[in-house]
């Protein structure tokens, strides 16, 4: 009897993380927009013959470094106009690795679930 009970709270918890698990694997539908990297502002200096430079104003240039294993970083320059959609893409690569993080935990849980009871049944007579 108690035994059941134990069951059935098993079966409540694990289709929980099934249906969060699979509500968020929706989300995850649309990986087109996703980029890694960050987003920098620089400011570019003439050295000569450039009147906003020798103001001491400069240039601002965006930039996108992206790290790869090994201390490698790629360098993107970007047009002002891109700076909003690579800004939007950023948040979108951070949010689906959230995400796919979060599916991963889910999915952890579900397998010691299936540990914890496999040992039960074993246990029954
Ligand atoms: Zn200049």
């Amino acid at each position: 009897m108690g035994g059941d009970i134990i069951v059935s709270s098993l079966l409540m918890t694990r289709e929980y993380a099934i249906r969060k698990r699979d509500k968020l694997a929706a989300q995850l539908s649309s990986a087109a927009g996703v980029l890694r990297g960050s987003l920098l502002q620089r400011m570019i200096h003439h050295s000569s013959g450039c009147r906003k430079c020798a103001r001491g104003e400069g240039h601002p240039l965006w930039v996108l470094t992206v790290g790869y294993p090994g201390g490698k970083t790629r360098q993107v320059s970007l047009r002002s106009e891109q700076v909003p959609q690579v800004r939007q893409a950023l948040r979108q690569y951070h949010q689906f690795k959230q995400t796919l993080e979060a599916i991963s935990e889910l999915n952890q849980f579900l397998l010691r679930l299936d540990r914890e009871e496999s040992k039960d049944q074993e246990r029954q007579p």
